[in-house]
């Protein structure tokens, strides 16, 4: 099958006032100011849809880190941050979530023109729980507490102790993420970064910077003091390398492929910085012959094909009861012919391009490899062709698990479909037989028996009839090479907290 997907230039659709900001290069935020890359240098920002430029963003590296560094260094410790009270703090965080709220047709549009994704997709979901993230945490400015502990005090006999744990926060922190939720990932990690009590450099995706840049503008109005949140774009190589590896950097946190977690873990050495890592998946979403068929179907569907598959959870790797295998199959390749691929502006749009050239190729040379590899296309199966960066959906079926399509993270709109016969061992084997540990779906009408399944996979999330359930109060992460740590929840602030123990003598 080859869908042609043409789209004409963008330029008509998007305000006046936004496309004056995009006009300008977009500079990097350092110490409370809007500054060029020292470089002089800037990259090229495009239009997934139409491959057309749309703006260019300040081109950071190890000069302008180092910058932005010592500014969240001088920030935690002289600036009007760390003398503030929680509740002044986590009134701030609120605000910031408030004004998410209030610019979120405009942030929905840079979702839409940068990484691609529809627009109403980008204001319902990223928007709406960007701010959710920083008002949840916001909440945890003022809760962050310790504990007394009573102690035997053995090495000082008949004298007595007072101890209490004071958690502080770690210190200057440096985030990396990636650009398939430029704007919620910025979210997911400044709120419990901010909420605790550091301070932030944050490095972005050169391939989507610009929610991120207006992210910074509206913490700026929100009233965070400079150097608090430092945000520089720039090239993974060179500005994410120099931040993962600088001495003087407490801690980092990254959100991307495993491959690049490990340099992380790598660069961190030099100053044995702490790391937190929320890497890949390939998640398994397994049907029992007593699932509800209509929601099961769309559950997968949805599991897989959100935001083009390109979600570190997809539930990528589609387990179904012998039974009713060609139904469910066939169900979901009946919703994805449905799915009507064009420019994230077009209201009409379900489904948008890749995010780049690179993420096309990738995507598209894995789909040449199960081909090659015996699997069998129930739909798609090839790029669209045109001059965007479009994959329709793909299922593909007579699988098996030595080939690139079942083992490897794809990234982009693949299913792979298998059948089983039995909820036995084999069946939570093959689900858990993957590198990854990110996430898994079981779909059932027994939920005791749904239960029991998603105690016993290797996930750090999993989802019972239901997928992609997303919520700040909820710890996510993965088991295995799918990350260390947690995001969000209360489960995510002690990646950003240091516990000192503190011991009194009494008389
Ligand atoms: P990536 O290379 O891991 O990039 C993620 C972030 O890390 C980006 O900001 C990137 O910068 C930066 N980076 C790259 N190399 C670095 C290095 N040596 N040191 C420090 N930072 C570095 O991921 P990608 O290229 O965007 O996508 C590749 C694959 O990663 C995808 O196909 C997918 O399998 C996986 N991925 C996973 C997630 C997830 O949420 N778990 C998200 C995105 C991608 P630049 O991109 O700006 O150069
Ligand atoms: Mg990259």
């Amino acid at each position: 099958m080859n869908v042609r997907v043409d789209i004409p230039s963008i330029k008509p659709l998007i305000s006046d006032k936004l496309a004056k900001w995009l006009a300008t290069p977009r500079p990097m935020l350092i110490d409370g100011k809007w500054t060029p890359a020292q470089s002089g240098k800037t990259f090229a920002v495009h239009d997934p849809a139409t491959g057309e430029k749309i703006s260019d963003g300040a081109e950071g590296d190890a000069a302008d880190l180092a910058l932005a560094v010592r500014a969240a260094r001088r920030a935690f410790e002289s600036g009007p941050w760390p003398s503030m009270t929680p509740s002044e703090r986590g009134r701030i965080i609120h605000r910031l979530g408030d004004l998410v709220l209030e610019h979120a047709d405009e942030l929905a549009t840079l979702e839409a023109i940068d990484n691609g994704k529809p627009k109403h997709v980008a204001r319902a979901a990223d928007v709406t729980l960007s701010a959710d993230m920083f008002h949840y945490m916001s909440g945890w400015a003022t809760k962050i507490e310790g504990k007394t502990i009573s102690i035997s005090g053995l090495a000082a006999p008949g004298i007595d102790f007072f101890s209490a744990t004071r958690p502080e926060p770690i210190g200057v922190v440096g985030q990396i993420i990636p650009w398939n939720f430029p704007l919620l990932m910025a979210a997911w990690k400044l709120g419990p970064a901010l909420a605790t009590g550091c301070t932030i450099v944050l490095k972005v995706a050169e391939e989507t910077p610009l929610s991120a840049l207006r992210l910074g503008e509206l913490v700026l109005e929100a009233g965070i003091p400079p150097g608090v949140v430092n945000i520089v774009p720039g090239f993974g190589e060179t500005a994410g390398a120099a931040l993962a590896a600088h001495p003087d950097v407490d801690k980092v946190a990254f959100t991307g492929s495993t491959e690049v977690g490990r340099l992380i873990v790598k660069a961190s050495a030099g100053n044995l910085k702490k790391v937190s890592l929320e890497l890949g998946g390939k998640s398994p979403n397994i049907v029992l012959a007593d699932a509800d068929l209509g929601l099961a179907i769309q559950g997968a569907t949805a599991a897989v094909f959100f935001n083009h598959g390109q979600c570190c959870n997809a539930g990528s790797r589609l387990f179904v009861h012998r039974s009713i295998f060609n139904r469910v199959v066939e169900g979901v390749a009946a919703e994805a012919a449905k799915i009507k691929l064009g420019h994230g502006l077009d209201p009409t749009t379900e489904m948008g391009p890749l995010v780049s050239q690179v993420q096309y190729n990738r995507v598209t040379g894995l789909l040449a490899s199960g081909h090659e590899q015996g699997a069998k296309a129930i739909c798609g199966g090839s790029g669209a062709g045109g001059n965007g960066y479009f994959v329709p959906p793909t299922i593909f079926t007579n699988t098996n698990p030595s080939m690139r399509v079942v083992s490897e993270e794809i990234f982009g709109p693949v299913l792979v479909a298998a059948p089983f016969d039995e909820v036995d061992d084999a069946l939570i084997a093959e689900a858990n037989n993957s590198i990854y540990g990110l996430a898994a779906g079981v779909w059932s009408t027994n939920t005791a028996k749904a239960q029991a399944i998603a105690h016993r996979l290797r996930a750090g999330t999993v989802w019972v009839n239901c997928y992609h359930i997303f919520d700040a109060a909820l710890p996510f992460g993965g088991y295995k090479q799918s990350g260390w740590g947690r995001e969000m929840g209360q489960a995510v602030l002690s990646n950003y907290l240091e516990t000192k123990a503190i011991t009194t003598r009494l008389g």
